[in-house]
């Protein structure tokens, strides 16, 4: 049996542990920190007794890896998944616009949600089918090296479409402005989610914590299949000779007796590792971003849908866990630097502006998660960075959520990168 050495215990690093343990490879599972599930995990309110996640997660129907990758460990039946697109916007005020594709099969459905969204005057409307459509048949705009809003002037998106619909899809799936973001990966994006079929665009959200999701099923998965996971042992040092590996150093033992190596940690990890070797090793330098995420228990939950999507707000979604809510803002540079107090105070303001139900009496108690390097930027020079990393090892593969997939940081792309590494250990036994 081949050995493997996963470093790194987030969606990565368990996806590449998981596909190797199959394919009956002895894994062993090193992870920093006491616990697996690295940028999505659950955590424990204990006066409330409930579960709540580090940060809501979103995963949609064109997550074709990580519906294979849950449908692997078993854990499929733990997501609740629209029949087909539908998001209830809300206003200042409270009025909800529903973008709602459920009548009339793909891709009628699509084309009728959208020109039925009346958070868009008809113009709009016609104005965003049009961008669709040249998408589809021509690209009249360059896409290379331009920004989402670079884009958006080209197709004459007007500022009111940009703020109720475009803006709340980029921030949501890039968490970064439209400023900022990469058109090629934002057409990558807009591609799989509207342009492969009905049930690509249908959201899909966990009925339980993240953790019970995916690491819990990961663990059952690989440990049936002799797999060792040490928790707590941080790779400290990584020494080549010539290309290959030869010893994987932790702060707790020396490995020397493995035949691959797959590294599924951040990019940025790897500042903190010494490295061997006469390879130049130069990860992409690339920039991050914050999400802020408060969670709020109630008394009485007014809440009626699963989730809402906020229009033109400091808050940009609304999940209704039952137990508690839970309130997103992607990109939240301000935020993540404001006291947690005032942050609980400017949102149940906010929620009061926005639902006519909700009032700030009803809140029993409050968390509030600000996770500052949440996912990197998909800006036009990431793109660059992520296509021109390349390292030539014969035993060493690596696998993260920045790996060079052509999609943003999400947990589709970490699911990629590992099932790819995976494969590429399988392929190079051969
Ligand atoms: C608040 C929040 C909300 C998000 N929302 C969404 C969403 O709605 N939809 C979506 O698709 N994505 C979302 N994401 C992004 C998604 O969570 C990440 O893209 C994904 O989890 C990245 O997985 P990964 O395995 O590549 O990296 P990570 O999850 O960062 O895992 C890396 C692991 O490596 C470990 N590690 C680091 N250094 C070492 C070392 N030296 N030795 C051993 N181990 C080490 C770390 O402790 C960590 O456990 C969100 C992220 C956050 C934070």
């Amino acid at each position: 049996m081949k050995r493997v050495i996963v470093f790194g215990g987030g969606f990565a690093g368990l996806s590449a542990a998981v596909y190797l343990s199959e394919n009956n490879f002895e894994v062993t599972l090193l992870e920093a920190s006491p616990k697996l599930g690295g940028r999505a995990y659950s955590l424990l309110n204990d006066s409330q007794n409930d579960i709540y996640d580090n940060g809501q997660h979103i995963l949609m129907g064109c997550y074709e890896e990580t519906i294979a990758f849950l449908n692997k460990i078993n854990s499929i039946d733990k997501l609740d998944i629209q029949e087909s697109l539908s998001i209830p916007f809300v206003k200042r005020g409270g009025s909800i616009h529903k973008l709602d594709s459920k009548k009339y099969s793909y891709p009628l459905n699509l084309l009728h949600g959208f020109i039925n969204y009346k958070a868009l005057s008809l113009k709009e409307r016609l104005k965003v089918a049009d961008f669709f459509l040249d998408m589809l048949f021509c690209y009249s705009c360059d896409l290379k090296d331009k920004t989402v809003s670079e884009w958006l002037k080209c197709k004459k998106q007007s500022d009111n479409s940009i703020k109720a619909f475009w803006e709340i899809l980029v921030v949501g799936a890039l968490n970064t402005t439209i400023d900022n973001a990469s058109a090629e990966i934002f057409e990558e994006v807009l591609e799989r989610i509207f342009l492969t079929g009905s049930k690509s665009a249908s959201i899909l959200l966990p009925k339980v914590g993240l953790t019970q999701l995916y690491v819990e099923d990961s663990v059952q998965f690989i440990a049936d299949r002799n797999a060792k996971i040490n928790l707590s042992e941080k790779v400290i040092q990584i020494v080549t000779e010539g290309n290959t590996v030869t010893s994987i150093i932790t702060d707790r033992n020396t490995y020397n007796d493995f035949d691959y190596v797959v590294a599924a940690i951040p990019a940025l990890a790897f500042e903190k590792i010494k490295i061997i070797s006469n390879q130049k090793f130069e990860f992409p330098d690339l920039q991050y971003s914050p999400i802020v995420n408060v969670h709020l228990w109630l008394k009485e939950n007014p809440f009626i849908e699963q989730f809402y999507g906020l229009i033109d707000s400091k808050i940009h979604w609304v999940f209704n866990n039952g137990k508690h809510i839970s309130l997103t803002t992607s990109a939240a540079d301000i935020l993540a630097k404001m006291e947690n107090e005032k942050i609980v105070d400017e949102f149940s303001s906010e929620l009061e502006k926005y639902f006519p139900i909700f009032h700030k009496e009803i809140i029993i108690d409050s968390k509030v998660v600000k996770e500052k390097r949440a996912t990197f930027v998909p800006d036009v020079v990431s793109n660059q960075l992520r296509k021109n990393f390349i390292l030539s090892f014969e035993n060493l593969f690596f696998a993260g959520d920045w790996i060079n997939t052509g999609l943003p940081s999400t947990i589709e792309s970490a699911v990629l990168s590992g099932r790819l590494a995976a494969s590429n250990v399988i392929t190079s036994l051969k």
